[in-house]
């Protein structure tokens, strides 16, 4: 807990007025204000979660990996201690300095930390979930309790891509819709799992760091490549023990024969037909549609996406195989007398490439990065000349990170950053009623530096004065 010394004004029944933002609540004895960060104290107000500061002296207890290792003390973090914006508490209106000028010495040289919890209406969260099942075509509406909270981004490589958050949903679609986002992207933040559904589309429970799960079940893997990629990742495992391969994916399908890495194994065409669109050699757009089928398909039944075989090159007895991208689907076949597919029993030379796939597949994890705009008022509380800290930040001259975490910062104005939530402590995120999130901001530059850009240099304090609160 810390003592606050914002100029929160005590009333004659015993209320404190919090100014930490602008909801401005007056707190009664033994309560917390609307937030649950600050408190009234026997009369104090008090910022009820404990400030952290990784790698202070005494506190981080490592596992010793060189039990007789004489000149190491166990301590495997940077040797001095990180100021860190969490639980350190917001100064409002932004003109005040931030709750924590921090001055210390780093390998001779002297720095100075500013930390503060800023309060984010322009903020939001990108979601990465690492599967190949259709969750909702690009720009469908996410929600949360029945509320729209963010849409579906376009689909990257074996993963699919929420945006949730964001300063309309936050601020611009009434009251629930505004408290309902807040809640989702706290909860997110905080490593918490959020269930959230898609118009249109599948129900998907998201955790940081934790598999999906996806109309109630947990995805396993996340897809080795495209139907193409996989082709040329496996080609030679398939040579010889196979006439042909085909990768369904619901992007671009691959088939073995036709394409280069078939080619260039002499392998002989098998007179296979595909109902989709043929991009290049051995390479099919628009097979079926997308779904929660096979290689993100909607089907379930693999001969759907096979013509009539050619009668110029088919012949009976072809062997071919079928296999999703992650190889939750395979089947085998061989062309009867009619050239006609028949399914047979898999193969082991068959299955153990299969098997292949799967393993070279990657555990399917949802991603969770926070991303929020710290280059507005916020900078007020570092400098009386808030685009000399841009400048800064812009020139490498200021270190930006989040609860200790690096961020990335974006290119172009102002100072956008995203960050990892899973590198941070534990909730480290709040929120403010408004609502609007809370999230930690840390500033580190040199002393000089800092003098320069217009810092409150009046307001600095030691690391040893932060150090030795309780
Ligand atoms: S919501 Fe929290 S930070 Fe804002 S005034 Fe109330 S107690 Fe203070």
């Amino acid at each position: 807990m810390t003592e606050v010394t914002a100029n929160d004004t005590l009333s004659t029944d015993g209320r404190i007025r919090c100014d930490a933002c602008p909801v401005m609540c007056y707190i009664k004895p033994g309560l917390s204000g609307a937030c649950d960060r600050y408190a009234n104290e026997d009369g104090v107000l008090i910022r009820v979660d404990p400030h952290v500061i990784l790698n202070r002296p005494g506190t981080q207890e490592v596992v010793r990996f060189l039990e007789n290792g004489a000149d190491w003390d166990g301590n495997i973090l940077a040797p001095a201690p990180v100021v860190t914006a969490i639980g350190a508490g917001t100064t409002y209106p932004d003109y005040k300095p931030a709750p924590f000028i921090v001055s210390s010495k780093i390998q001779g040289v002297d720095m100075v930390t500013v930390v503060t919890e800023g309060i984010f209406s322009y903020c939001g969260a990108k979601i990465k979930i690492d599967t190949d099942r259709h969750l909702g075509l690009e720009r469908s509406i996410v929600r949360a309790a029945g509320e729209p909270v963010g849409h579906v981004m376009t689909s990257e490589y074996g993963s699919q891509m929420l945006s949730l958050g964001g300063v309309h949903h936050l601020t611009g679609s009434g009251k629930k819709q505004g408290r309902v986002t807040c809640e989702t992207l706290l909860s997110l933040c905080n490593g918490g799992a959020v269930e959230l559904t898609i118009d249109d589309g599948a129900r998907v429970v998201v955790q940081a760091n934790a598999a999906p799960i996806i109309n109630g079940e947990p995805e396993q893997r996340m897809r080795v490549g495209c139907g193409s990629a996989t082709i040329g990742m496996f080609a030679k495992q398939w040579h010889g023990h196979v006439d042909d391969v085909v990768v369904v994916d619901d992007h671009i399908t691959g088939v073995l024969s036709e394409h280069q890495a078939g080619k260039l194994l002499g392998m002989a065409e098998t007179g296979i037909r595909i109902q989709g669109r043929r991009s290049t050699p051995g390479r099919y757009f628009e097979v079926a549609d997308p779904g929660t089928g096979w290689g993100g398909t909607d089907i379930s039944d693999p001969l759907s996406i096979l013509g009539a075989f050619d009668k110029k090159h088919a012949r009976p007895g072809i062997r071919f195989l079928m296999v999703s991208t992650t190889g939750e689907h395979a089947a085998y076949y061989e062309l009867d007398d009619s050239l006609r597919p028949r399914e047979k029993a898999m193969p082991d030379q068959l299955a153990a490439s299969v098997a292949l796939i799967a393993e070279n597949c990657e555990p399917a994890l949802c991603s969770v990065l926070f991303m929020a705009g710290a280059g507005g008022s916020l900078r007020s509380g570092v400098t009386t000349n808030p685009v000399r800290l841009t400048k800064s930040v812009r020139e490498a001259l200021t270190k930006v990170t989040c609860g200790g975490a690096p961020v990335y910062l974006w290119p172009g104005g102002g100072i956008t950053f995203m960050v990892d939530v899973s590198l941070l402590p534990k909730n480290a995120f709040g929120y403010v009623p408004t609502p609007a999130l809370v999230a930690p901001v840390e500033f580190s530059l040199r002393l000089n530096d800092y003098e320069r850009l217009g810092g409150h240099v009046a307001e600095l304090r030691s690391m040893a004065s932060i150090l030795s609160q309780p």
